[in-house]
């Protein structure tokens, strides 16, 4: 069996005591963390030394649209409702296979360079195998699946029938979940208003017979979509979900940022979810998500960057700073320190997929989803002012990540992505949305 031992400077483990191993070598076989032992303890020469490199669990994201990588930087500038109607739902409408291939490409290549290995993507319409594809030929671990829509009074053409949704959606998971040890299905109707009661009640039942997958969709992003759902349900989004009885299963609700009292009570009784978006809501003016409240009150709070349409950037990094920076204004400047925010990067966003047994965590036993970063440049000069925590979490950026694995595979070396070649997916990106916005009315 494939086998090898890595000597990083440090290890970050965000185990439960939170180590950080110095002088420590991580032996990984089968693509599991077979054994973490000290350093002096290796016979023979046979390690892989990265003396100057520090050892971090690969980022997780638990809201990313892959879908939309191809529209960054032409959607900015306007607010959830009006980004979907006149920018996204149009453009989404207009992928065809080739261009939703070079999003995904594009989407997984940035997130795979800037240390992501788990991610929760909520998929589009149509096409969904060819982003399952994508993720396969990747090497990422990943929960997806088809976007469901049987509504749409923003852009009525891209919708499919409730029975369409469902069927296709039943056939996707069939394939695709399980299909390989990385691959599992993320069930995703969008949002309240453009999912039918029916949908999101047989989207839940149907979820029951693939164990191990998640329910993933939008909730409370927006003060003019929490009034539609107010209008039609006289109750808070949340409110209706645990009104209709969905929120049973595993659960993640990306956003939640308009949420009252009851509905922090109800993700609390129901485990639901947050995944947070700190970028997204503030790029789309949305608002800041209540997350210290979340934390209090024992919800799981992971990070997405969502999609390039509405950050622009796909790296966890930022994410970490903005979802540390955002808060202090109104909690105080100790809110949110690194150390919690560094965990919302990994072991909570495994925790929110409930695959905290196998990975967002260096330990034995654990899957070797891996990071290796150049802190140097970001430490302090002084060496008992080393805070690695702060380096991460304040100063670090994508450039730190050199290499990255994935359940015992290196996917990124030296900073370049196996399986890709940048040069090409650039181009082929920008043709390919060149003929989609051609195909737009
Ligand atoms: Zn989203």
């Amino acid at each position: 069996m494939n086998s090898r031992i890595i000597i990083p400077s440090r290890i970050i483990t965000a185990d439960r005591e939170n180590r950080i191993l110095t002088s420590h070598a991580v032996e990984i076989s089968g693509g599991i963390i077979k054994r973490i032992f000290p350093a002096s303890d290796i016979i023979g020469n046979s390690a892989e030394y990265y003396n100057d490199l520090v050892m971090i669990p690969g980022f997780i994201q638990t809201h990313i649209h892959l879908c939309q990588t191809l529209f960054r930087g032409i959607a900015d500038d306007l607010e959830l409702l009006d980004w979907l109607q006149y920018r996204i739902f149009p453009y989404e409408n207009a992928h065809n296979k080739n261009s939703l291939k070079a999003a995904a490409r594009l989407g997984l290549y940035e997130l795979l360079k800037s240390g992501t290995t788990t991610i929760l993507d909520m998929g589009t319409l149509r096409h969904q195998e060819i982003i399952f594809e994508e993720l396969i030929h990747s090497g990422i671990r990943a929960f997806a699946g088809k976007c469901m829509m049987d509504k749409n009074d923003l852009f009525p053409s891209f919708k499919s029938s409730t029975a369409g949704e469902l069927k296709q959606t039943g056939e996707l998971a069939a394939e695709f979940h399980n299909k390989n040890e990385k691959i599992r299905y993320g069930f995703a109707p969008r949002f309240v208003l453009s999912s039918s009661e029916t949908l999101l009640k047989e989207t839940a039942e149907l979820m029951k017979d693939f164990r191990g997958s998640v329910y993933h969709t939008h909730s409370s992003e927006n003060l003019n979509e929490g009034r539609r759902v107010e209008e039609m349900f006289g109750c808070g989004n949340i409110e209706y979900f645990e009104r209709i009885r969905i929120l049973e299963g595993k659960t993640v609700l990306a956003h939640c940022v308009h949420v009252n009292k009851n509905e922090i009570d109800i993700l609390s009784k129901r485990k639901v979810s947050v995944a947070h978006c700190p970028s997204s809501n503030l790029k789309l003016g949305s608002g800041v998500a209540p997350i210290p409240e979340f934390i209090k009150h024992g919800i799981t709070v992971s990070l997405g960057s969502d999609g390039a349409a509405c950050n622009n950037n796909l790296g966890q990094f930022q994410e970490m700073r903005l979802a540390s920076l955002m808060q202090k204004p109104y909690h105080g400047a100790s809110a949110m320190d690194a150390l919690t925010i560094f965990r919302m990067s990994n072991i909570e966003g495994a925790k929110a997929l409930g695959i905290d047994n196998e990975t967002g965590s260096i330990e034995e036993g654990k899957k070797a989803d891996l990071v290796l970063v150049d802190l140097n440049r970001y430490s302090s000069p002084l060496p008992e002012g080393e805070n690695l925590y702060s380096d991460l979490v304040f100063s670090a950026d994508a450039g730190a990540v050199k290499n990255v694995m994935v359940g015992g595979e290196w996917l990124v070396r030296n900073g370049e992505v196996s399986g890709y070649d940048e040069k090409e997916i650039i181009v082929s990106g920008r043709s390919e949305l060149q003929s989609l916005l051609r195909r737009v009315e």
